[in-house]
């Protein structure tokens, strides 16, 4: 019989260890100064358009230029595309033939939040409110009683364009939902958590000043008229406007030991600040040419000419092989055959106080490191894109030989629910991928959470894929 020694040892060689990765890191001081510039980032960049235009400031401060800007590529070049002010494409022109393939890192700037109706505006007993449409999966009750702030942009007929971001600062006003209080909320209590509060529910309360006693609707002229003042709009330029609601809640580090973000949209921002500045941070020309998404309308289907499922990706592929004058028919179908992606978009975080909805050996933790999902979908696998093991394997290899702390997961339990991401939409043309990114609490809520140690692991994860 094997003394107990022997057995430890051999557990310690055939067991698969899972744990926390603080314990064992050397690199505490970089986690956390990485975290506080994240938390800066998400600060400043709450809806897809902002983080557009705060990523295009960061790959141009690091030289990367508009396609547009060149008659032709060459290796180290480094280059951007941006779609409607909604997405973005970058790629370093990397060493290696273009036509074996090229290695995609792809993350989503849009997240769950309240958009204005086309026709928001009315008054009813002697207060204003904008009516909202909610975007993405959100669980109503929650967008109710917190500071919301108005981010985005009205476009007048003439095409002039008027950028609002209003709720953010500190001598900013913000807007709120209201919510029955609990004494008259009997018949509320009874319901469904999920009919708790209707969308048709969910109105701003923005303000209460008749413009001038017996007026009718004198609350809604009078927003009107500061509207008019302060944005020059009436009320038909709603029409052609774009408003999202978000949280007004300030992202910040968490804990008493500082170890977690909370904030609002890090679904799936975490995962476009962790791959961009990888991308603006590789130390050499990458061996295959590193191309990196942001891409918006994720959390409803990715669908429209901003989705994921446009051609305006393919279009910019094209571009990079015309312009490195290697193009030739079907050559772009060929090139993601042998293109190998990590989709980055978050994981379901493993929460105790719901622990029932996981499976504890295939859920991912909160201080373990980047998380993989090798399929997502729903129940028997449906409308998974599930990972080939050979490129499984590949991506554990990078990530061990580059000392990135990873674990691989399930989004819940076998029939609890399911999800998806861009992965199939790249699979489709032909291309590797497997979902990974960062696990988070309260996933879709106006205050996610996620681990710093985490944040830092998918940072030097995606640096090894391209590297
Ligand atoms: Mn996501
Ligand atoms: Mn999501």
């Amino acid at each position: 019989m094997a003394d107990k020694n022997n057995i430890e040892l051999l557990k310690q060689k055939l067991f698969y260890k899972k744990e926390s990765g603080w314990n064992t890191t050397e690199k505490i001081d970089e986690i956390y100064k990485y975290a506080n510039e994240y938390i800066k980032f998400m600060n400043e960049s709450k809806t897809e358009r902002e983080i557009i235009k705060s990523s295009k400031k960061i790959a141009e401060s690091n030289g990367f230029k508009d396609i547009n800007q060149y008659e032709s590529l060459k290796t180290g070049d480094k280059v951007y595309y941006i779609n409607r002010d909604k997405s973005m494409y970058l790629a370093v022109i990397g060493k290696e033939d273009i036509q074996k393939g090229v290695n995609i890192i792809g993350a989503h700037a849009d997240s769950p939040r309240l958009d204005l109706k086309p026709n928001p505006l009315y008054e009813d007993g002697e207060l204003a409110y904008f009516k909202t449409h909610y975007y993405g999966g959100i669980k109503k009750y929650q967008w109710t009683t917190i500071p919301l702030s108005i981010h985005g942009v009205i476009v007048k007929k003439n095409g002039e364009k008027i950028e609002i971001n209003i709720g953010e600062k500190e001598e900013d006003p913000i807007f709120t939902i209201t919510d029955l209080l609990p004494h008259l909320a009997q018949d509320q209590m009874e319901k469904k958590l999920k009919n708790g509060i209707d969308g048709e529910d969910l109105n701003l309360l923005i303000g209460s000043i008749p413009y001038e006693e017996n007026v009718p609707e004198a609350v809604k002229l009078n927003i009107l008229n500061i509207l008019n003042k302060k944005y020059g709009i009436t009320e038909a330029d709603f029409l052609s406007s774009e408003l999202e609601l978000v949280p007004a809640m300030k992202c910040r580090s968490m804990g008493f030991d500082e170890s977690m973000v909370a904030g609002y949209a890090q679904d799936d921002k975490i995962c476009v600040y962790t791959e961009l500045t990888a991308l603006v941070n590789l130390e050499d020309i990458p061996t295959r040419t590193a191309v990196c998404i942001i891409s918006d309308k994720e959390e409803i289907g990715s669908m429209g000419n901003t989705g994921m499922e446009s051609h305006v990706f393919d279009m910019f592929m094209s571009e990079i092989l015309n312009k490195l004058g290697v193009n030739k028919p079907n050559l772009l179908d060929k090139v993601f055959c042998k293109s190998k992606m990590l989709s980055a978009d978050v994981d379901a975080g493993f929460d105790p106080i719901y622990a029932n909805v996981s499976d504890r050996m295939n859920a991912g933790y909160l201080g373990r490191g980047i998380s993989l999902n090798k399929y997502t979908g729903a129940r028997g696998k449906s409308g998974a894109s599930d990972a080939n093991a050979e490129f499984v394997a590949e991506v554990r290899n990078i990530f061990e030989s580059n000392d990135v702390r990873y674990q691989i997961a399930e989004l819940g339990k076998v029939d609890v629910g399911g999800g998806g991401t861009i992965a199939y939409i790249l699979a489709n043309k032909g291309v590797d991928v497997i979902d990974c990114g960062v696990p988070v609490l309260s996933m879709h809520s106006p205050y996610e959470v996620t681990s710093k140690f985490d944040l830092y692991e998918a940072y030097r994860g995606y640096k090894a894929f391209w590297k």
